[in-house]
């Protein structure tokens, strides 16, 4: 089995962790830019874990034979004081062009709030004058599909943005085909306890195909499982998927989708 961890934390997880996901098959992780599990007290935090994600995290995956990314924002459970925002955003340019940066993510929203949105627009704008690809959290908290439909009427709104170019992130049944009408891909994360099990998840792949989709494990500092995606190929396989089905899904489709950064590159 060989496959790509498009979205996992691995600034929370231990080498252990690092040699499992060698060991399964993975060929290249993507760190997007989260919450930490507490507020930082100001940009000055923000700039150290941007140099973690770009010049530490690189140099601890390579250890296992790993290529790192790293995608770039302040998320959404931190963008409610709009300076700290604005302060943050402005960090961004100077790291842009590092080697492993694969665009802006993980923006979007964590309530629904108006400061939230407008962070958001701040967000994406920064993301089309630099050319970047999107990485968006959708709420799983708060209300999922107002979240969506708010979230896809900004990107939307924004003349400039590709569709093809933003992953829209941790879809549910109830929020997979919007994202997928509007010609965005959509990310299932796969969580032993919220968002989305395996068997849920594969389900989703049964109903809506295995266009413009793929899987992450999103495992971070909190209840998650870093083998979730090839644990859900396991599960596909038991039933009855083809391997170059599976294969698509775990390896082609985030390869597929990444390859559009520039600096996405894998070893093989
Ligand atoms: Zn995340």
């Amino acid at each position: 089995m060989r496959y790509i961890e498009p979205h996992a934390h691995m600034v929370s997880r231990t080498t252990d962790d690092y040699e499992r996901m060698a060991l399964a098959g993975c060929e290249a992780i993507c760190e997007p830019a989260f919450w930490a599990g507490f507020d930082r007290s100001s940009p000055a935090g923000f700039h150290d874990y941007f140099c973690q994600l770009t010049e530490h995290e690189p140099r601890r995956a390579a250890k296992f034979g790993l290529k790192h990314f790293s995608w770039l924002c302040i998320n959404a459970k931190e963008a409610e004081d709009v300076k700290l925002a604005e302060e943050v955003i402005a960090l961004i340019p100077k790291f842009i062009n590092r080697p492993n940066v694969l665009g802006i993510g993980e923006i979007g929203l964590n309530k629904n709030s108006r400061n939230e949105l407008r962070v958001l627009e701040m967000q994406v704008d920064l993301a089309a004058k630099h050319k970047q690809l999107i990485l968006v959290h959708t709420p799983h908290l708060e209300d999922k599909l107002k979240g969506t439909r708010l979230i896809l009427d900004v990107l939307k709104n924004d003349q400039r943005i590709r569709p093809e170019r933003v992953i829209i992130d941790h879809v549910e049944e109830h929020t997979v085909e919007m994202v997928l009408d509007c010609g965005m891909w959509a990310g299932m994360t796969l969580y032993p306890e919220t968002k989305c099990t395996p068997a849920r998840a594969i389900d989703i792949l049964e109903t809506y195909g295995h266009e413009r989709i793929w899987m992450n494990s999103a495992c971070d500092w909190g209840v998650s499982d870093p083998l979730a995606v090839p644990r859900t190929a396991l599960e596909m396989k038991r039933r009855g998927h083809l391997t170059a089905a599976i294969d698509k899904v775990i390896f082609q489709n985030p390869k597929n989708f990444l390859r559009q950064a520039a600096n996405f590159k894998l070893a093989s």
